[in-house]
């Protein structure tokens, strides 16, 4: 079955990952700009790694068959760097004009310092003014619950603010009902280790429906599986559920989400 990889940072994956998820059928990736897991020093470290999202990297996919897209925006944790984020959002409109950005993301918060919720809020701001699609990331663990609220309540303060346009990701079990009432899309990811199991997210599914729902391996540089949306796969026909409802949540929800942006071509109509 063909899919799409929604948040996978290509950046930090060998060629032999591209090639093992084009042989398992993905047709598509889109890598949201991020922190590298390092702090960068200076806005040409942005300027240079946001033109290896969109120079560089869709040569290195499209070698195995798979289009390439970017989220282009200012990760949360360097953000409490204020002046330097600042920095970052101004380079940001070149980018956004490129021809495999999506929209603004991940950006989003990490410690939910003032720092990062000032930046987070222009962000938001830059993304009305231009109508973008935005990608937020949720904090990690012990923050996830109150940032994901801080999140949901910048948006709904923001009445420019398209719900169906706007990706809220790594929900879990706590966070997932607020973001889909609030019409939102939600992002589940399979992490070995924190975040969600194939057999978690299955079970949120069943819960709560396949509409507005995107799931992901986000694989980057630590612990984490580029073929984590197969284990999905397998986890949901193992139970029984349908091919059709299989092949909505990891090919035509991503479509169905991504088509929003007008930098998105359909896989059909992909030429190489
Ligand atoms: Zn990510």
């Amino acid at each position: 079955m063909h899919f799409i990889e929604p948040h996978i940072h290509i950046a930090s994956r060998t060629t032999d990952d591209i090639e093992r998820m084009a042989r398992a059928g993905c047709l598509a990736v889109a890598e949201p700009a991020f922190w590298m897991g390092y702090d960068r020093t200076c806005v040409g470290s942005f300027r240079d790694y946001f033109r290896q999202l969109t120079e560089w990297e869709p040569k290195r996919t499209a070698n195995y068959g798979l289009r390439h897209y970017a989220w282009i925006g200012m990760n949360s944790k360097e953000a409490e760097n204020i002046s330097l984020a600042r920095e970052v959002i101004a380079i940001l409109p070149e980018f956004l004009d490129r021809p495999n950005v999506l929209g603004i993301g991940e950006i989003g918060l990490n410690k939910c310092t003032k720092n990062e919720v000032t930046i987070l809020a222009e962000l938001i701001e830059l993304g009305m003014q231009r109508g973008e699609q935005l990608l937020f990331h949720t904090p990690h663990l012990e923050h996830k619950l109150w940032g994901t609220q801080i999140i949901l309540d910048l948006l709904r303060a923001e009445p420019r603010v398209t719900p169906s346009r706007v990706w809220i990701d790594h929900c879990e079990e706590h966070t997932i009902r607020q973001v889909r009432e609030g019409g939102y899309w939600a992002g589940l990811t399979l992490y070995p280790t924190t975040k969600a199991t194939p057999d978690r997210a299955v079970d949120m599914i069943e819960v709560y429906g396949p509409e507005r729902i995107l799931v992901t391996s986000s694989a980057d540089w630590g612990p984490s599986d580029p073929m984590a949306v197969t284990a999905l796969m397998q986890a949901m026909r193992r139970r029984g559920h349908p091919e059709s409802l299989i092949r909505q949540i990891v090919y035509e929800n991503p479509l169905q989400f991504m088509s929003q942006s007008r930098h998105f071509t359909p896989p059909e109509m992909m030429s190489s």
